[in-house]
């Protein structure tokens, strides 16, 4: 699968579309989840060209993928979620229901966040 360089995360990165951001710096960027399904929903996004969490453990080099890490330890400093706790996710593929084709970590937080996974 060829990354698609359209994507809305893509066009945020390249500054196309606007976003809610909350922290940048040379490998990552974090924003709001236009759609949050906690009172804190952040997504954090790494710069490059990566579909999924898959496709960035191949092809990133080791600095982004450790100051992509270190930019999600961050914002949930900057938020202050380290007490009472937050939850990361990155989905990938289909039965991931991964809707954004650029490799990206939700952080939640806010409120006591339920079971791991829907029963659906
Ligand atoms: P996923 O299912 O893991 O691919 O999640 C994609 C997430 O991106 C969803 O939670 C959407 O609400 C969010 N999203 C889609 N478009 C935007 C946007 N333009 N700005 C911020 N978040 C977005």
């Amino acid at each position: 699968m060829e990354y698609d360089k359209n994507n809305i995360f893509a066009r945020i990165l390249r500054k196309e579309v606007p976003a809610q951001v909350v922290y940048e710096d040379d490998y990552a960027l974090a924003f709001h989840d236009v759609n949050p399904k906690a009172p804190i929903h952040i997504l954090v996004i790494p710069k490059g060209e990566f579909i999924s969490f898959c496709d960035f453990v191949e092809k990133a080099s080791p600095a982004l993928m450790v100051g992509f890490e270190k930019a999600i330890h961050h914002v949930i400093h900057m938020f202050n979620l380290q007490e009472m706790g937050f939850r990361l996710l990155t989905n990938q593929g289909v039965h991931g229901g991964q809707e954004v084709p650029h490799y990206h970590m939700h952080i939640f937080g806010g409120r006591p966040l339920g079971r791991m996974l829907s029963q659906e």
